[in-house]
């Protein structure tokens, strides 16, 4: 069977997710499908979606399941994703975690690896209220930790950076909330199949985080294909 990649990430908002989704994207040549972004692009786009959600999303708030589904298994399904991706901001919930499971069971495929970011809740707070974007690339800066070269500019194209209506201290205390309602319920899940849980100290700096998270899902992949062989 040919070699695919299905990355998981799973941890708080600001863990860094983002970062190391568009590096290892990158390295791996995988798509990075964030939830996070696909429903913000249905709220720039003002479509119905959007704007039914758009308050749900600046509260911090869940967004429904099936609906989150829908967007999601586009991608999914589609021939991008074929060589697998890196899967940002979902699962949340232990539902989600049972729809991605039916998902892969679909494709006759497997998970590869699902990583842990594991991070103190009080570095969140600067990392989330530093948070500057990029909107065309999805670049990110911090004001705090990378700001840009020139304020509020994005280092390349030169043009403005933003800041999500939902980086704010206030939204991050519900959303820090709903993750850690959710976050043990998902971890046992993910324990059952020990093999694939990577767990990674996210409190480090972006490179350290970087190199063994490639150096962990490098053996991930490995035992993926001796097991897929095997089959
Ligand atoms: P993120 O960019 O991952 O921080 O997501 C931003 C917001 O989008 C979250 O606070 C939720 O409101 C919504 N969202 C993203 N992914 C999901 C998901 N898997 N399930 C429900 N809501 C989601």
């Amino acid at each position: 069977m040919a070699t695919y990649k299905n990355i998981v990430f799973f941890g708080p908002p600001g863990s860094g997710k983002g970062t190391q989704s568009q590096f290892l994207a990158e390295k791996f040549q995988i798509p990075h499908l964030s939830t996070g972004d696909l429903l913000r692009q249905e709220i720039s786009s003002k479509s119905e979606i959007g704007l039914s959600i758009k308050e749900k999303i600046a509260k911090g708030e869940l967004i429904d399941d099936d609906l989150i589904f829908d967007l999601l298994s586009k991608k999914l399904y589609s021939k991008e994703c074929e060589g697998g991706f890196i899967l940002d901001g979902y699962p949340r919930t232990l539902s989600q975690a049972h729809k991605l499971c039916d998902f892969f069971e679909s494709i006759n495929k497997s998970l590869t690896g699902f990583v842990h970011f594991n991070i103190d809740d009080e570095l969140l707070k600067k990392r989330i209220a530093g948070r500057r974007i990029h909107r065309a690339s999805g670049r990110m800066y911090n004001i705090y930790f990378s700001p840009p070269k020139i304020e509020n500019k994005d280092d390349i194209t030169g043009e403005d950076l933003y800041q999500r209506s939902d980086d704010n201290l206030e939204t991050l205390k519900r959303r820090l909330e709903i993750y850690h309602e959710e976050e043990q319920a998902i971890l046992d899940y993910y324990n059952q199949a020990r093999h694939k849980l990577v767990t990674l100290d996210a409190n480090r700096d972006v490179n350290t985080i970087s190199n063994e998270l490639t150096e962990k899902l490098m053996e991930k992949i490995k035992l993926q294909e001796t097991m897929d062989n095997e089959n």
